[in-house]
């Protein structure tokens, strides 16, 4: 029932929460491993291990940082435009700037989504330049030096120097990566935002812009097959994992706006769901499994006591309690409790419900009119809303 939680939080910038996933580990490990064991001790054999390894998870922080400084812009430009965002996760691929909602115009799109790749750009223009003065005219002369040579001048830079023209070049290519035209990246957003404009039609607009992401993102994977093929199975397996990544990512972007277009002007009311199993608080959650949980194929339980509710207890909640406390144990000490739930009035519009449902990452939310559970609407019952709309598949 409680929202999952998005990652580990790091910081609060700006009244705004930096979130880590967890999936960033793996790339931080995996940065960290390329520097520590192939970039450093080629260029800097005179570090020696402590000096290589301490350089190398000090470069990984400082890409995370640029990463953040992409999100943050879009986060802040985003808050000039109207649109609250509320926290900035980074992530296996990037980051995600959380908006609470859509942009109100294609003008506010373009904004938000062309600031962070301009950041980035002008990160890595700022990083390298500083790295290539910093060195000075030595590094000119690399362009025709042997590799042995190369390494040589490498070695006789400086710490500062090295970190510049490594973390200078990635984020240039930060900036063109999220500048592909796969929506929902930065460069499709910026696409959409061009087609909104010129279109007036959002949900026209979002159809393109995803399928361009679609088409982007095949792509995408058949370089990753054909590097696979050409041996190249670290580089192969990562543009797979991309491209899949944006695949899916398109897809559902379009789903969600095709979703809100057909939800508009419908009320919670009528997509709700009503004949639901109520259970009583006094239950205990032997009683709870037996009669309930194994006999039904509801995942969430509405908890009521004389009409009203008091909290909601979802299949999942009863993990929390060891099996041998499940006789002692009542529903009302692990459900969660209805000042902790999010909930809706009955006229609420059905596509506020998909927002606060996307918002607060829950599967359903609680239609109260007096403290009456009226229904549930569920992400799933908004799904069978919008295929009814649709009318017969084409075939
Ligand atoms: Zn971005």
């Amino acid at each position: 029932m409680t929202a999952r939680s998005p990652g580990f939080l790091l910081a609060r910038l700006f009244g705004i929460e930096v979130r880590l996933d967890w999936s960033l580990a793996i790339i931080f490990a995996l940065v960290t491993m390329n520097l520590g064991l192939g970039v450093l001790p080629s260029w800097h054999p005179e570090w020696g291990l402590p000096g290589v390894w301490f350089g190398a998870v000090f470069a990984a922080s400082l890409l995370f940082a640029s990463l953040l400084a992409h999100e943050l812009s879009h986060a802040l430009v985003a808050r000039t435009q109207g649109v609250p965002v509320t926290r900035v996760t980074l992530f296996l691929f990037g980051g995600v700037a959380h908006l609470e909602n859509e942009p109100p115009s294609a003008r506010a799109e373009f904004l938000i989504a062309v600031v962070g790749p301009i950041t980035s750009l002008v990160l890595g223009f700022l990083m390298t330049g500083a790295g290539l003065w910093l060195a000075g005219p030595e590094l000119s002369s690399i362009r025709d030096a042997t590799m042995e040579e190369a390494r040589v001048t490498f070695s006789g830079m400086g710490a500062g120097v090295t970190l510049l023209l490594w973390l200078g070049p990635l984020n240039v290519m930060l900036a063109l990566f999220n500048m592909v035209p796969g929506f929902p990246l930065d460069g499709g957003r910026v696409l959409r935002s061009v087609l909104w404009a010129s279109t007036g039609d959002l949900l026209k607009a979002t159809r393109w812009a995803s399928n361009v992401g679609q088409v982007v993102a095949w792509s995408i994977m058949a370089i990753g097959v054909l590097n696979l093929l050409r041996g190249n199975i670290g580089g192969g397996v990562w543009l797979l994992l991309i491209g899949w990544f944006v695949n899916r990512a398109a897809k559902a972007s379009f789903q969600q706006q095709a979703l809100k277009h057909a939800l508009e002007d419908v009320p919670v009311s009528r997509v709700m769901v009503t004949r639901l199993d109520r259970i009583a608080p006094t239950l205990t959650i032997d009683e709870f499994v037996r009669d309930h949980v194994m006999a039904e194929d509801q995942l969430v339980w509405p908890v009521e006591a004389e009409g009203v509710l008091l909290g909601m207890i979802a299949f999942d909640d009863l993990r929390k309690v060891p099996r041998e406390s499940w006789s002692s144990t009542r529903v009302r000490d692990v459900m969660i409790p209805v000042s902790q739930l999010s909930t809706l009035p009955p006229g609420a519009g059905a596509e506020k419900a998909l927002e606060e449902l996307t918002k607060r990452e829950v599967e359903q939310l609680p239609v109260l009119e007096g403290g009456h559970l009226l229904g549930l609407v569920r992400r799933q019952d908004l799904m069978r809303w919008l295929s009814l709309q649709m009318g017969p598949k084409p075939v």
